[in-house]
Order: structure tokens, then sequence, then C-alpha cells
């Protein structure tokens, strides 16, 4: 980059509009344009707009004066969008100790103890990303595991799923002195939750709505905490190519912090934020209308509800038995009427409907509610999604594209799980899950993301991951249900033009055409051409959004 020569021609050029203009060349560039897939050159203006995209000696030609930006042998894609991730929960588990990948709970407790040297005294030590499928006996955790090490400080570790949380007895203690004339021991358990118990008395683990219990005593993050979280969050997202990400269950106050951070130009990444809940936001989209950021980096038009819970801790509601639990057929955390008021009223505030499901009964719920609300006006330009999609009837998937609703997936799930999901489900049920291209064949669009900070927010892993149904060490061969597979261009897809099209961005990114905002990424090699096996080490040479450098990996941003 030449910025010291930029500022030169910009404010000496005669004709000031051709100095403005930034020309990038490469080996190819990829534009998820069908009109025009691949080319060499891209030139765009100073507010961030592609002007043309073409051959290099083309737009060489064109725009003589321009800024010029040679990429040589490197690939271009268009910036990648992550249809489904946590911005501030990424950035709170940043902030957090670290356990995912962790072996067993000795390497826990291990974790935890570095971790808590960084902590002033009595403070909460929180963390995230276990999962006891990872350990040899493949059971949960208890409070007693944390006692010994941590028998005064309260611990509080949430599952790498999100959906269920792990407290030691001091952790529990404070609890309970929120409750007062209540116990956590006896036999009754909170909506759309369930303590776990040994005969009368908590074990620890707290599922779904339960966790909520703990997080109503959580000491509350400050504002200087929650701008560092963010800063944390976008720093990784740009760092692995993110230019975009749909934000998934944001507050009024979130989303307040997003305009702050955009109003003095720290977003490096762009949000389409979706409400949470039936809350505040919602609130303010059904009074104020929908929201956007003058400078297009925040948008509110979305509303993020659930269904049911998830696989791994069997909140996910099944249509039938768990396989590996019979009488379990996982539970709903909203009550289904409830839920049709929730989708009624975003319907009537004109707000797009996002649900998480990941169940066949959950999915199957969320489309008949979608049916009953849209009625007539199912071809209207509504966009609603089901979020996950995860485990869905053979009978339910056709009707996703008909009614218009995406099918908004997570192909590092699909890795995540496989070593376990036919334990939850049976073979035959597998025929509907993680079911990509059962979805593509039904004409459904499918958005892509990785729902981070639940996977890692890489879209490299999820690429990967979409392409080969394999873990990191390419297991099992040939790929898990490897009918289901995505061919790299398709995964691109889903991670640029479709996860645009879900957000309403189509006419705005995903795509690298004129008119379109120059959000893209440099890689080293070209995604559509490295063997797949390699997908997850292309190197980002740099990410960019509305035509400027947001990270690039020869001058990589302070943490
Ligand atoms: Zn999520």
């Amino acid at each position: 980059m030449r910025r010291t020569a930029l500022v030169l021609l910009c404010c000496l050029a005669a004709t000031a509009q051709a100095a403005d203009v930034h020309l990038l060349t490469a080996a190819r560039i990829h534009t998820s344009d069908p009109a025009r897939p691949q080319v060499e050159a891209m030139a765009w203006d100073d507010a961030g707009r592609v002007l043309a995209v073409g051959e290099a000696q083309e737009l060489l030609a064109q725009y003589p004066d321009a800024e010029r930006i040679d990429a040589g042998e490197a690939s271009v894609i268009p910036g990648l969008i992550d249809a489904h991730g946590h911005l501030m929960g990424l950035g709170y588990a940043l902030m957090q100790a670290d356990l995912v990948g962790a072996r067993d709970k000795a390497e826990v407790v291990a974790r935890l103890r570095e971790y808590e040297k960084t902590l002033p005294e009595g403070a909460w030590l929180l963390g995230n990303g276990w999962d006891q499928n990872d350990w040899p006996d493949r059971t949960f955790p208890t409070a007693a595991d944390l006692d010994a090490a941590f028998p005064d400080r309260p611990v509080w570790l949430d599952r790498v799923d999100g959906h269920a949380g792990w407290a030691n007895s001091a952790a529990m203690k404070a609890v309970e002195a929120a409750m007062p004339g209540r116990t956590l021991a006896g036999d009754w358990q909170p909506d759309g939750g369930r303590i776990l118990r040994d005969g009368d008395r908590a074990t620890g683990v707290f599922v779904d709505g339960a966790m909520d219990l703990v997080g109503k005593v959580l000491p509350a993050p400050d504002d200087a905490y929650r701008a560092q979280a963010l800063e944390r969050a976008l720093a990784a997202a740009a760092r692995d190519g993110l230019t975009g990400v749909h934000d998934m269950g944001v507050s009024a106050g979130d989303l307040a912090l997003y305009k702050r951070f955009a109003d003095a130009g720290k977003l490096s990444l762009r949000i389409d934020a979706y409400a949470n809940g039936d809350n505040q936001a919602l609130a303010d989209l059904c009074a104020d209308g929908l929201y956007r950021h003058p400078g297009g980096r925040v948008q509110m038009r979305g509303v993020k509800l659930f269904i049911d819970g998830a696989l791994g801790s069997r909140g996910a509601a099944l249509l039938e038995d768990y396989s590996d639990e019979p009488g379990n057929r996982g539970l709903l955390v909203t009550d289904p009427a409830t839920y049709e008021g929730i989708v009624r009223k975003a319907r009537g505030c004109g707000v797009q409907v996002a649900t998480h499901a990941i169940g066949d009964r959950g999915n199957r719920i969320v489309i008949d509610t979608y049916e009953r609300v849209l009625g007539d006006e199912a071809k209207s330009d509504h966009r609603w999604r089901v979020e996950h999609a995860q485990i869905v009837s053979p009978r339910d998937i056709p009707r996703f594209a008909p009614l218009g609703v995406i099918a908004s997936m997570q192909p590092t799930h699909a890795t995540s799980d496989m070593p376990w999901a036919q334990d939850r489900l049976g073979e035959e049920r597998l025929f509907g899950a993680y079911a990509w291209q059962r979805f593509l064949h039904s004409g459904a669009h499918l958005a892509l993301g990785s729902d981070f900070p639940v996977e890692s927010p890489d879209p490299r892993l999820g690429l990967y991951a979409a392409v080969t149904r394999q873990d990191r060490d390419g297991q099992p061969p040939g790929g898990w249900l490897p009918d289901q597979r995505l061919s790299a261009a398709e995964a691109l897809r889903g991670f640029t033009s479709d996860a645009a099209y879900a957000g309403f961005d189509e006419k705005q990114v995903g795509r690298l055409a004129p008119g379109m905002r120059a959000d893209f990424v440099i890689l080293a090699e070209d995604p559509l051409a490295v063997p797949a096996s390699r997908l997850d080490e292309l190197r980002i040479e740099s990410t960019w959004v509305d035509g400027k450098p947001v990270y690039e990996a020869d001058h990589p941003a302070k943490p």
C-alpha cells in the first residue's frame, strides 16, 4: 500500500476523480457473480464502491492514475460473511478461560489455575468451551471436580455449545443466596431447562433455561469490559477473513455499543444484528422501524428466536426418543403458542424472523408456525430463516423452499457432532441430519456460518468441513455421510452471496461487481483449486471492508 503516494495524488492531481480510484490486480479474482465469475482486476472509489471488474489491461487503461495494488499471484474472493455468530459472545469468550479441546477434567482444572493468576481476589472465574464428549468417560462433570482447586472462588464454565454450564459449590452457594426460601435441591425444574441432580442434590450442571439461575447472579460486565470484548472479537474476525456477520441475539444495549463503534469508525466488520427475542430491541424495531446505520456497517431488521435446545446436551426437541436416552425427547425452550405470538408480532412489524431449531420436532414446529403466520404471503420477500436446521424430518426438508425459508447451517457443527450424533439419533434419523445437499437440491437458499463462539469463527474451517465432512485429521476417510458434502464453490457461495441474501444484503455485498461494496479477502492460494484437505490452511494475506484493509498479515493489528 502506498498511502503517502495516495495522499499526494489526491491533493495534487488535476482530476481528483482519477486519484480517488484504487485498482487491484491479482492472479484471479473470484467475483461470485455468475455474469463474470473470474477476472484479474477490480477498481473501486474512495467511498469503497466497486467501479469495474475485468481484465488487468482493460482496467489499467481505463484508470491510468489509480492507486495500484498488485496482489501478484494471490487470489481474491468476496469478503466472507458468517451467517450465524455471536459477536459479544466471542468477545466475552476471548476474555475468559479457554477450555476448548481440553482432553479431561484435570486439563480443565490446570487451565483454570493458570487463568486464575490474571484475576483479582474474589472475582468470578469464568470459562467456556468444555465438552465432556472429548473426555475419556464422556459423562457430565460435577461441582466436586472443581471444589478442591477452587473452594472459595465461584467458578462458572459454559459448555462448548452454550447450552449447559458447570458450576462449583461456591457458585451454587451464590445462586441459592439469591433465591430466598428455596435451594437447588429437590425435584423442581425451571422453565425450559434442567438442573442435573444426583438424588435430590444439584450436581453442578445446568442445562438451557436452568443456566439463567447462574446468569442472574453473575456480575454484569461494565462498559469498558464490553468495549474491550468487542474490540477483541472484531480483531479476531478480521484476522479470519470475515467482513460480515449475522449477529444472532443482540440486545438494545449491544446495538448501542455497535452504533458507538460505527460512529467512531472503529467497526471493522459489517454487522447484521438480529434482536434478542421479544425484548427491548424488537420493541424498538416495531416502534421506530428497521434500523440501518448511515455508514452501512450496522443494521438490525430481524429477530432471533429459539424453539429448542442443542443435541449435545440432549436439549434438541425430537419427534421420537433420543436413541441413547429412552424417554427423553429433548425440550422446547419456548412454548409453541408463545412462540407463534412473537412470530406474528414480528410479521406485523415487518421484521425478519430467524429461529434456532435443532431437533426434528423443533424444526417441524417452526416450519408449521411460519406456514400458518405467512399464510397467503409465503411468496412475499420475507426471507425467514431457520437457524441450524440440524436434524430435519425428510418430510420437512422439501417444505423450506416453497415457503421461501432459508436454511442457515454451520458446517463445523456437523464435524464436531459426528463422533456422537449417531448415538443420540440412531442411523435412520441421520438421513435428515446436517443435510446440506438435500436442502440445496430442494431449492432452498443455504446460508453458512459457524455459530461462533460455539465453534471457531474461522470460515476456513467452515469451508474445509463443508467440502470434506472430516475432522482436521482427515477422519473419517471419505467424510461422514459424504453424499451431503458441498463443492468448494457451493461452500464459498454459502459464506458469500447466499449469506448476503439471508441478510437482505445481496445488492451490497457477497459479490464483486460494479456498484457493490469493495469487501474482499486476498488469499495466498486459490480456494477453488487447492485440494480440499488444505482449505483450512489457506493463508489470508489481507481483509478489506469498503475498500480499506482491516487486517494485513504483514502488519498484524495489536491484540
Ligand atoms: Zn447460535
